[in-house]
């Protein structure tokens, strides 16, 4: 080798993954340093990926990887780097600029095949990944459908002659709305796991409140369900456990999509005040104390993050007291999603607000982990925060949740 061919193999060592990724037009996902994708030279479904802080790539469908720029560019592009022509050419898309004219390089008729194959290729990837995308859409409006047909074949909560949802959040919140947004099923199923057959297995059937999941054209997307049990308190739900493994599962279920939209409690969106937490209990027990404002929408999020959406990595801190043990036996601190909003999230990330909403009352849920709480509603707080809007966040007492003390103050 010519010192200036040695010279060109050194400089194209030297080039990082991330900078011959942008080369190659790979993708970049939304995450730091992880970027799974198809492979551009085996196809498959997130096969390859390419890690820019470990300096690291690998193909599982090809069986291959490494640690260096040459060897990747050299897989996504079909060229052999055990040959020297391919490990010449390999340089050169790194660095992009032309071997040295001393070196040896792939015949024409050689590059026009490999650039054909690899044009074969791509098309294929494509339309994979078009069917996927398409098939995964088809699955999600099933079940959107799904959702709105278990929400529409149901009864408003206030008036049906279904007692059991105006029982249970009487007991669980002191009251209930005046409205039709919150719905009640004597029988709605549970579904848990699969028979042999791979269909859904009803595992439980009773009376439930169905709430929807709206967007702003107040569509549902979705719906939330809650299983009653009024024989059961404090919270007047049924127990339910896996028949195989006997673990305890949750008496609330969401079908359908819930991401970027909201549950409506009481009022209408377009309110120009705004009261909601994560779950429906907490808003209908403030609604409750403060007696239902006729100029207020009561909402829930379904979930802290659906309230907050995602946090920026860089705000994330260790807990103050919390710690876990890690897998060498070390207590270390538990980390929790900091106060900071994501830069560059979408715009379903989180809940939606009405851009009109004046007053946005956030309600901390007070038995949850504090400090978690805490930073998830600071985040909602940044993130929901426009001019002239005011978003005051509401802590029921230590230990409570609003309605837990809804309820002692009915009883006192
Ligand atoms: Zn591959």
């Amino acid at each position: 080798m010519s010192e200036a061919i040695k010279l060109f193999v050194e400089d194209a060592r030297a080039v990082s993954i991330e900078a011959a990724a942008k080369i190659l037009g790979l993708k970049f996902s939304g995450k730091r340093y992880e970027h799974p994708q198809p492979c551009p030279h085996c196809g498959g479904t997130d096969t390859f990926a390419f890690n820019t802080s470990k300096e690291k790539w690998n193909c599982r469908a090809g069986g291959v990887g490494g640690n260096d720029a040459i060897g990747m560019a050299a897989h996504c592009e079909g060229l052999d780097v055990k040959r020297r022509d391919g490990l010449l050419e390999a340089c050169s898309i790194v660095l992009g600029r032309d071997i040295p004219d001393e070196g040896e390089r792939e015949s024409d008729e050689d590059r026009r095949a490999r650039k054909q194959r690899l044009e074969e290729r791509r098309v294929q990837n494509d339309a994979a990944f078009a069917e996927r995308a398409a098939s995964q859409d088809e699955f999600r409006e099933r079940e959107r459908n799904k959702a709105r047909g278990i929400y529409q074949s149901l009864t408003a909560l206030r008036t049906a002659a279904q007692m059991h949802g105006r029982f249970y959040l009487q007991r669980r919140c002191g009251g209930y709305p005046d409205a039709t947004w919150l719905r009640v099923g004597a029988d709605v199923t549970y579904w848990h796991g699969q028979d042999e057959r791979g269909s859904p297995l009803a595992l439980y059937s009773g009376p439930a409140m169905v709430a929807p999941f709206i967007m702003p054209d107040l569509v549902p997307i979705g719906c939330h369900i809650t299983w009653i049990d009024l024989d059961r308190p404090p919270k007047f739900r049924p127990e339910l456990s896996d028949p195989s493994t006997g673990e305890l599962l949750p008496a609330k279920k969401m079908r359908g999509s819930k991401k970027g939209g909201l549950i409506p409690i009481a009022g209408h969106p377009d309110c120009s005040r705004w009261v909601g937490g994560e779950g429906i209990e907490n808003g209908v027990a403030f609604g409750v104390w403060e007696g239902f404002r006729a100029d207020t929408f009561y909402f829930a999020a379904g979930d802290l993050g659906n309230l907050a959406g995602p946090a920026e990595a860089s705000s994330r801190f260790a807990h103050p007291t919390l710690k876990k043990v890690d897998a060498k036996g070390v207590a270390r601190p538990v980390m929790v999603a900091g106060p900071v909003p994501k830069a560059d999230q979408d715009a379903d990330d989180a809940m939606w607000i009405g851009d009109h909403v004046k007053e946005l009352v956030l309600l901390a849920d007070g038995d949850s982990e504090r400090v978690m709480t805490a930073a998830a509603m600071a985040r909602a707080r940044a993130r929901h925060a426009r001019l002239g809007r005011l978003i005051p966040i509401v802590w029921p007492r230590a230990g409570y949740d609003f309605s837990r003390m809804a309820v002692e103050t009915g009883t006192e």
